[in-house]
């Protein structure tokens, strides 16, 4: 007899959307979760100041903006403000230039001087077919393309910059590109990082955008939460699982956990040949993060960077491809891959009391134990002079680290696993359903399974679609609307 009909375990973007799709089903739902508070890598919280709050993990949201289970759950309508930056992203150039990504293509194209009418052929039709792009890309990658014109575009785009140095001929074209392929955390060029490129690049140009939402990242957890709840769900926090044996019974468990974390919850009972696919699972670099309270808004040396929500430093095209792939054979490079964000452009309220928040995180070896204050503290005076003396209060969380704070982000791949040609569609292991495991009514649900890292909710409602159908013989998707 169940005490249950289905049991989440992990509160992360993917478990909540899993817990709010079930309970949405008319299911009776538990979710468990090790912190004391929910939201995986949706959490913000003050670190220094009080009243200004940092966002621990994700801060930027083109795939919660666009996600085709985001689009039906409806932020905006549950009073989460997304806030779009005039610059959605910008890139530092050496020598104190600096190229934008505007949130219109034109002003974007105008910018890119001799590139920029390649920008737009690349972009362009990528935005017309927006809808397209984004439900190929944020899916179970297992069905037909909704809209094969889409699919071809974004083949086509991805083999015409996947490889070598793509069609751009201006430095600031080539950097702009590769400092959003970047986003992949893996060795570059890559066919991977050009899908990523061309996903996040064209939602820049899009309504959709690379939004903030007010006040942190966390308001999209609250908001899951409280539908969840409101469906009857119920929230057990401070419980972290160790073994499937821990939970009460239930016709479906969903785990948002890596297949490290299954491998330790499932203690043997999986089939030796899952479990061996599990353990050739490869896992990405690291993400090295570092918080930083500042006086003044950041003095970049081309003012233009000051109207972006998010920041790649990464210099040359060709540094960032050397950076990267050094960073994926294990080296620590002296002037690693950084992304920024200043919260405050998008939403000013996050700036209190004259202080605001920086957030950022540099690209390292998987398991790298430097606290990585300093490195990225002179990454970003090196693009903004005088930044340092700006400082009022800084903390560091090495890769090796990131684990402690969240067991799925193993030696700090904060993406769950590299996202390779192969494990961008075979992860965790080669299944047709990936969300299934081997063993009757156990499911994985975390950014483990497609479509991947990201806060796009998409993996966790697809393994609970999963378990919908083949344990309580739901077939039809439940209505997700406020
Ligand atoms: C520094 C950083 C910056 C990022 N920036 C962005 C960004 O700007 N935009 C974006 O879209 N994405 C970003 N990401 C990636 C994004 O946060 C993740 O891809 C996403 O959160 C994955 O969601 P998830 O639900 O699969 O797992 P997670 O969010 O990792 O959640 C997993 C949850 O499960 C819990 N858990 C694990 N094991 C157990 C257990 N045994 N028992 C109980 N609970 C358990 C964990 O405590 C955690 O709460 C970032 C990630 C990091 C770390």
């Amino acid at each position: 007899m169940a005490d249950v009909d289905a049991v989440v375990v992990g509160s992360g973007p993917n478990g909540l959307a899993a817990a709010v799709t079930l309970a949405r089903a008319g299911l009776a739902v538990e979710l468990h979760e090790r912190h004391d508070s929910i939201g995986g890598g949706l959490r913000s919280e003050p670190l220094f100041d009080s009243d200004v709050v940092h966002d621990l993990c994700a801060a930027v949201h083109p795939m919660a903006a666009s996600s085709r289970f985001f689009r039906e759950f409806d932020l905006a309508a549950r009073g989460v403000d997304l806030l779009r930056p005039d610059a959605p992203y910008a890139h530092p150039l050496p020598g104190g230039g600096a190229a934008l990504a505007w949130a219109g293509l034109e002003e974007t194209c105008a910018g890119l001087g001799a590139d920029g009418e390649r920008w737009r052929r690349l972009m362009g039709p990528l935005v017309a077919r927006s809808r397209g792009v984004v439900d190929l890309v944020m899916s179970g990658q297992r069905s037909v393309p909704s809209d094969p014109a889409a699919a071809l575009l974004l083949a086509r785009s991805v083999l015409a910059h996947g490889f070598g140095r793509g069609p751009f001929t201006t430095e600031a074209a080539r950097a702009l590109f590769a400092g959003v392929a970047a986003h992949v955390v893996g060795p570059l060029p890559s066919l991977p990082g050009a899908a990523v490129a061309a996903l996040l690049g064209h939602l820049a140009h899009t309504d959709t955008g690379w939004p903030l939402p007010r006040g942190g990242s966390a308001a999209i957890a609250d908001a899951l939460a409280a539908d969840f709840t409101a469906h009857g769900g119920v929230i057990r926090t401070g419980h972290s699982v160790e073994d499937l044996r821990d939970l009460p019974r239930a016709r479906s468990v969903l785990l948002d956990v890596a297949p490290k974390g299954l491998l330790r919850l499932a203690r043997g009972r999986l089939p030796a040949a899952y479990r061996r696919a599990l353990a050739r699972y490869r896992y990405a670099p690291g993400a090295a993060k570092a918080d930083f309270l500042v006086s003044e808004p950041i003095p970049w040396a081309a003012p233009a960077v000051g109207r972006a929500g998010t920041v790649h430093l990464g210099g040359t095209a060709a540094e960032i491809a050397a950076a990267e792939t050094a960073t994926a054979r294990g080296r620590r490079v002296a002037a690693p891959f950084v992304l920024l964000v200043d919260p405050a452009v998008a939403d000013p309220g996050r700036a209190r009391n004259g202080r605001r928040p920086v957030w950022a995180y540099a690209h390292v070896p998987n398991g790298d134990t430097r606290d990585p204050v300093d490195l990225v503290r002179r990454r970003i005076e090196a693009f903004a002079p005088g930044f340092s003396d700006t400082v009022v209060a800084a903390r560091g969380v090495s890769a090796a680290r990131m684990e402690e704070y969240n067991p799925n982000y193993v030696g700090g791949d904060i993406s769950a696993g590299a996202m390779s040609l192969r494990q961008a569609v075979l992860r965790p292991a080669p299944r047709w359903d990936p969300y299934r495991t081997p063993l009757p009514g156990l499911y994985l649900c975390s950014a483990s399974t497609p479509p991947g890292p990201g806060v796009h909710g998409m993996s966790g409602h697809l393994a609970a679609l999963s378990a919908l159908r083949r344990d309580h013989g739901v077939r039809t998707p439940p209505d997700l609307s406020p």
